[in-house]
C-alpha cells in the first residue's frame, strides 16, 4: 500500500512526481505530499486527501521545478490521515526527508529512545522514527547514515531519502515492500513502488531485492546489499502498453477492467490450450508438473479476491484431479503451527505479487524446505521472483482497487492447471479433454455476451440500490462466486453483504430474511446435482418474504418464475461457470456503488496491493 515516487535528473521532478502519484493513487489516497530541493533548501508540501489537492498546493512553492524530488500517497497504518501524518516525514533539523511504504513494528521503543536523546516528534506515524534515526547517524554522508539505521528497524519498508546537504543524491532501500528504479539515461532516474508510475518515461527497470540499498547520483546507480558488498544489477525491459493503464474512455478503471475480461481471459488462455489436439500446456510449471500430480495434497494460499480464486482451485483439484486440497488465508497460515511438508504442493496467488501475508507464507514454506508455485499478475514482482516456479495470469495492470479481471484470469489459469494435472495423470479420455478445452475457448465470447447485459444490470441497480444488507448464495464452484460477489459489494458500495454456501442458510442466515434483505443467488447449470438444492433454498427464502435476484442460464423458466429478477448468462461446463457467473455481480456492485455516489476507484479505507500486514 501507499505509493512512493522519487526523481533525480536534469528534468522537472515535480511535474513528473505528481503525474506518478496520480498513477499510484490506487495504492493509497488518504493523504499526499512532496519534498523537493529548491534554491539550496528542501521545501515540502503535504495535504490530507488526494493528489489533486496537492497539485494546487504545489503552486505556492518558490519554484515550479526541481531536479531532486520525493513524493508519496499514504494509506495510513499508524496515525490518522492528516497533513501532519502525511509523508514526506522529516527529522528535527528538517534537513532529512523521506517517504516510506510499510510498517516499522518496533517504532514505539525507538521513539522512546530517540525522545530520551532529545528528538522532538511531530507526527503519530511509525515512519517518523526512521528520519530521526538517520539524523542521529548522520555524519555528512546520507548513505552511511541510512546503512547504520536500517538494521535497527524491524518490520517492512520501501524507502526514498534525501538530505538538504546532498543535493545530488537519492538513497533508496527495500525490505518487504516493493521498490523499483527506472533508468531514463545516465544521471536521470525515477524510483517508484510500481513500474506503472515510470513506464511513460522509460521501460528500463531495476528491481531492488530485500535488504538492498541503492544510491542514485549523476554518476549512476550503485546498489549494495546488507553486508555493504556491491550488487551488479541489470535493468530489465518492461513491455506494458501505456494504453492499458489509462481509462480509455471509461468513467472508472473498474468498469474498464470489467469490460476488458474477454481480452484478458484470452490472454490467460493464449499458447496454453490446444483444443484440436486436446492438450494443455503450462510452460512455467512444466518441470514441476509430475511433482504436483503425484503430491499427496495441495494448499492454495492467498488473501481477499485471490483467496476466492484459490477456493475454486481447491474444488478443481479435488473434483477434477482427485487431489486433496485446501485454500487457506495467507495471513493465518503465516503464523500457524501447521508443519510444512516438502511433499505438498503449495500455491500462492496474488495479483500484485507483493501481498505481504502471501509473501511471508511463501518465505515460511521455503525456509522449511517446502515447494511453492506462484500464480501472479505483475511480472517481476517479489513473489514471482521468489517462487520455485509459476505462471503469469497476463491480465495486464489492474488499477481498480476492487479486483475484477485478475479474478477471472486466476480462475482461468487454475482450470488450465487442473486440466494439466488431469493430462499428466491420464485421467480422462481425449474426447472429454477436448470437450473441456472447447468450452474453455468459448468463455471469452460468453463473457462478451454477459457484458451486453450491462444496461439491464444498470437499470436494476437504479431501482434497487437502497438496501443496507445482502446475502449472496451459491454452491460448490459457485460458493466462492457468492463470496466474491459479496466482497465486491462491500468494497465499493459499503453495503454489508455476506456470501454463504446456499444450504448453510438454515444454520443461521435465514433468520435475517425479510423484505428488506435481498438475496443474490447463482443457480446455473440445471443438470447439476446442486442446482435443484439451490432451487429449494430459493423457495425457502421466498416463503419468508425475501426478494431474490438470480443469475441463471438463458432459457431457465423455473428460475424466471421463482426469482423477483433474473440476469441470464450463457451456460458452460459446471466447473467453468464461475468465470461467467461472477461478471453480473461485478457489474451489479459497480452500478450500485455509482448509484450511491461512491468513489468506485478509490473506495474508502482500501488500497490496492496490500504490502503491509
Ligand atoms: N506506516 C506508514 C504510515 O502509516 C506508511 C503506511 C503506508 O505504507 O502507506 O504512515
Amino acid at each position: 500500500m501507499c505509493g512512493i515516487i522519487g526523481y533525480l535528473g536534469p528534468g522537472d521532478g515535480i511535474s513528473l512526481s505528481l503525474r506518478g502519484l496520480e498513477r499510484l493513487e490506487y495504492r493509497g489516497y488518504d493523504s499526499a505530499g512532496l519534498a523537493a530541493w529548491q534554491k539550496g533548501k528542501i521545501v515540502c508540501q503535504k495535504t490530507k486527501g488526494q493528489v489533486k489537492i496537492l497539485r494546487q498546493k504545489i503552486l505556492s512553492l518558490p519554484e515550479s521545478k526541481s531536479h531532486l524530488v520525493i513524493a508519496h500517497n499514504r494509506w495510513a497504518t499508524h496515525g490518522e490521515p492528516s497533513k501532519i501524518n502525511a509523508h514526506p516525514q522529516s527529522d528535527c533539523s528538517r534537513k532529512i526527508f523521506l517517504v516510506h511504504n510499510g510498517v516499522i513494528e518496533n517504532y514505539q521503543s525507538l521513539k522512546k529512545w530517540l525522545k530520551e536523546r532529545g528528538h522532538s516528534f511531530f507526527s503519530q506515524t511509525d515512519t517518523e522514527v526512521i528520519a530521526h534515526l538517520i539524523e542521529e547517524n548522520y555524519q555528512g554522508n546520507l548513505l552511511e547514515a541510512v546503512q547504520k539505521t536500517l538494521p535497527l528497524l524491524s518490520g517492512a519498508y520501501g524507502l526514498a531519502v534525501i538530505s538538504e546537504s546532498e543535493p545530488e543524491r537519492l538513497v533508496v532501500a527495500k525490505k518487504g515492500s516493493p521498490l523499483v528504479i527506472g533508468v531514463c539515461q545516465k544521471g536521470e532516474y525515477i524510483v517508484a513502488s510500481d513500474p506503472v508510475a515510470i513506464i511513460e518515461h522509460t521501460r528500463k527497470i531495476i528491481y531492488l531485492d530485500d535488504e538492498e540499498i541503492g544510491v542514485l547520483s549523476p554518476q549512476g546507480v550503485r546498489i549494495t546489499n546488507s553486508s555493504n558488498s556491491l550488487v551488479k544489477k541489470e535493468a530489465q525491459s518492461v513491455e506494458w502498453d501505456l494504453a492499458k493503464i489509462e481509462k480509455e474512455g471509461f468513467p472508472h478503471f473498474m468498469l474498464k477492467e470489467i469490460f476488458k475480461q474477454p481480452e484478458t481471459i484470452k490472454n490467460a488462455l493464449r499458447g496454453r490450450v490446444n483444443k484440436k489436439q486436446g492438450k494443455v500446456k503450462l510452460g512455467g510449471l512444466k518441470d514441476w508438473l509430475s511433482f504436483i500430480a503425484n503430491c499427496p495434497r495441495a494448499v492454495f494460499l492467498a488473501c481477499g479476491t485471490s483467496w476466492h480464486a484459490g477456493l475454486i482451485g481447491k474444488y478443481y483439484f479435488e473434483n477434477l484431479v482427485g487431489l486433496p486440497a485446501n485454500a487457506e488465508y495467507a495471513s493465518e497460515f503465516r503464523y500457524s503451527q501447521q508443519p510444512i511438508d516438502p511433499q505438498v504442493a503449495y500455491f500462492v496467488i496474488s495479483q500484485s505479487g507483493e501481498t505481504a501475508d502471501t509473501l511471508a507464507s511463501l518465505r515460511k514454506i521455503k525456509k522449511h524446505g517446502g515447494h511453492v508455485f506462484g500464480l501472479i499478475n505483475v511480472v517481476g514482482s517479489t513473489i514471482a521472483r521468489e517462487a520455485d516456479a509459476g505462471v503469469y495470469i497476463h491480465a495486464g495492470p489492474e488499477i481498480g482497487v476492487a479486483s475484477t479481471k485478475a479474478f477471472t484470469s486466476q480462475v482461468t489459469l487454475l482450470s488450465i492447471l487442473a486440466l494439466s494435472l488431469v493430462q499428466e495423470k491420464k485421467l480422462w479420455p481425449l474426447s472429454e479433454m477436448k470437450k473441456s478445452l472447447i468450452a474453455l475457448e468459448q468463455i471469452p465470447q460468453q463473457v462478451e455476451e454477459v457484458l451486453k447485459n450491462a444496461k439491464r444490470i444498470k437499470s436494476l441497480a437504479k431501482k434497487y440500490y437502497q438496501f443496507q444488507n445482502a446475502l449472496y448464495l451459491g454452491r460448490e464452484y459457485n460458493f466462492p462466486v457468492a463470496l466474491e460477489g459479496a466482497l465486491k459489494l462491500k468494497e465499493i458500495s459499503y453495503i454489508h453483504a455476506e456470501g454463504y454456501p446456499a444450504a448453510e442458510i438454515k444454520h443461521g442466515p435465514i433468520a435475517l430474511i425479510d423484505q428488506n434483505m435481498p438475496t443474490f443467488v447463482v443457480a446455473t447449470n440445471p443438470d447439476d446435482l446442486v442446482y435443484q438444492k439451490v432451487i429449494t433454498n430459493i423457495e425457502e427464502i421466498k416463503a419468508r418474504g425475501g426478494n431474490i435476484l438470480a443469475v441463471a442460464n438463458s432459457g431457465d423458466k423455473v428460475i424466471e418464475n421463482l426469482a423477483n429478477q433474473v440476469i441470464l448468462v450463457p451456460q458452460t461446463l459446471d466447473f467453468l461457470s464461475p468465470i461467467i457467473n461472477i461478471i453480473p455481480w461485478q457489474l451489479w456492485s459497480y452500478y450500485v456503488a455509482v448509484q450511491r455516489g461512491c468513489d468506485v476507484d478509490k473506495p474508502r479505507n482500501l488500497a490496492k496491493s496490500v504490502t503491509v500486514e
